[in-house]
């Protein structure tokens, strides 16, 4: 498969370059050039396949022969090593629970098989790698699982001091081995920074060999079409049309939705599923596409102001709004309504939704139709934004072992302040 750069700029390249390289030359993101479907005797037969069945088909199609197909196997084994159930809340409304990897959020299915294709990239390269990322919160805890002792390859980590939970902090510090956090005083939008002007830096760049992991990594992407496909081969009435509800930031949820989709999945209709960072909602009701500054919500995963995927959904559609507004539906819910539907689901249903999840659930009760079977991505297990969901329910939930168990470890950061300066020498202490 060649891939192609959304500002199209750029020369197209193979699977590895666009692994490799993240980002295009011209600053586009990578885009396959075209989508294969999957036969219909796939569809007929999905019941009968295992999800790594399923997801190795879906991945063989953009990997092509550029990893050995037993390799490819065992990482998409490796990515997957933990359910995706979808799980009956109401009559015709179900949750496709995306929380139960290793950081208890979806993005572990992404960063797992990423941290998977790179080190099989690296390893037959032999070049030793430095994975740079800054995160806002959920993205660096599941970089660091994925990427843990991964030989040859070390991680740093730029969050911003004071400004992410106390679990989320805890899933970033406390790993040990080849994972290193750098406690920046600062803003998120100062580690993004710094982490661009180091990939800008070809000395310190080739020094350490850094490359990006960040959600617009190609293989972050695609692995995240895999579960919509095992949310269709779970689905019981399949001759019912479904609809999918996505809580989005940056939208690659919902583009990979949208890839399982062109590749023949038979969803109706998607509804994309905001906080009050409305940039997309406004887009869809609108035709007008206007990024403003991220307000900080109760959903912070998707407090985003300017989501990067939206390049790739418009080549989804080749850049035709009636096209777009046709299968996309998109909602925006206040903190009120967020915390107002916790409480609401858990009375009448005794299912607990996280703040991500609520949007999604909202945005599927407004569009579902009788004659339809409605799904909606559970992004991450409700424990791990206690605070707002123990607020709406009014009382504790229980707090699963495996986050108890990283809550009680001792915390380790080294800080920094927000100069590249002062990020060059902790790297040269670090990665000797
Ligand atoms: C990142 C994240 C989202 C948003 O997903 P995008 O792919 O950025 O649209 C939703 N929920 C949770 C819990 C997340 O961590």
């Amino acid at each position: 498969m060649l891939y192609y750069s959304t500002n199209r700029r750029s020369p197209k390249v193979g699977f590895e370059e666009a692994v490799l390289q993240g980002l295009a030359p011209d600053n586009g993101l990578y885009f396959p050039v075209s989508i294969p479907k999957l036969s219909s005797s796939f569809f007929k037969t999905i019941e009968e396949l295992n999800p790594d069945e399923i997801a190795f088909l879906v991945a063989k199609q953009y990997v092509g022969d550029e990893i050995p197909e037993d390799k490819l196997k065992q990482i998409v084994k490796e990515t997957l090593n933990f359910p995706v159930p979808l799980v009956e809340v109401k009559k015709d409304i179900y949750s496709l629970e995306l929380f139960h990897g290793p950081t208890l959020a979806f993005k572990d299915v992404g960063a797992r098989f990423m941290a998977r294709i790179l080190r099989f990239f690296l390893e037959k390269e032999s070049k030793p790698a430095t994975i740079l990322v800054a995160t806002s919160g959920d993205t660096g805890g599941a970089v660091a699982s994925g990427f843990y002792d991964v030989e040859g390859i070390n991680v740093v980590i730029l969050y911003p001091s004071g400004k992410i939970s106390t679990t989320q902090e805890k899933q970033l510090t406390t790993w040990g081995k080849n994972i290193f956090a750098l406690e920046i005083d600062g803003t998120f939008d100062d580690c993004q920074k710094l982490v661009k002007e180091a990939f800008a830096d070809s000395e310190l760049k080739a020094k350490y060999g850094l490359t990006s992991a960040n959600s617009i990594n190609i293989a972050r992407l695609l692995p995240q079409s895999f579960y919509y496909f095992l949310a269709y081969q779970q689905i019981k009435e399949k001759s019912k049309p479904f609809i999918a509800s996505v809580p989005s930031g940056n939208l690659g949820n919902l583009t990979a939705g949208l890839i399982a989709w062109q590749m023949g999945l038979p969803v109706n209709r998607f509804v994309v599923s905001s906080n009050s960072n409305d940039v997309i909602t406004k887009y869809l009701h609108t035709g007008l596409f206007e990024s403003k500054p991220s307000v900080l919500t109760v959903a912070n995963a998707m407090d985003v102001g300017n989501p990067s995927n939206f390049a790739r959904i418009l080549e989804i559609f080749n850049h035709n709004y009636n096209r777009v507004k046709d299968k996309l539906k998109g909602y925006s819910f206040s903190d009120i309504e967020i915390r107002n539907c916790i409480a609401e689901v858990y009375q009448k249903t005794k299912y607990t939704l996280d703040p991500h999840g609520a949007c999604a659930y909202m945005g599927l009760q407004k569009e579902l139709k009788e004659s339809e079977t409605g799904i909606f991505l559970e992004t991450a297990h409700p424990a791990k934004f206690r605070e707002t969901v123990n607020e709406s329910i009014g009382q504790s939930i229980a707090i699963p072992d495996s986050l108890n168990a990283i809550i009680v470890k001792k915390k380790v950061a080294i800080q920094s302040q927000p100069s590249l300066d002062s990020i060059k020498k902790i790297l040269s202490t670090l990665l000797k």
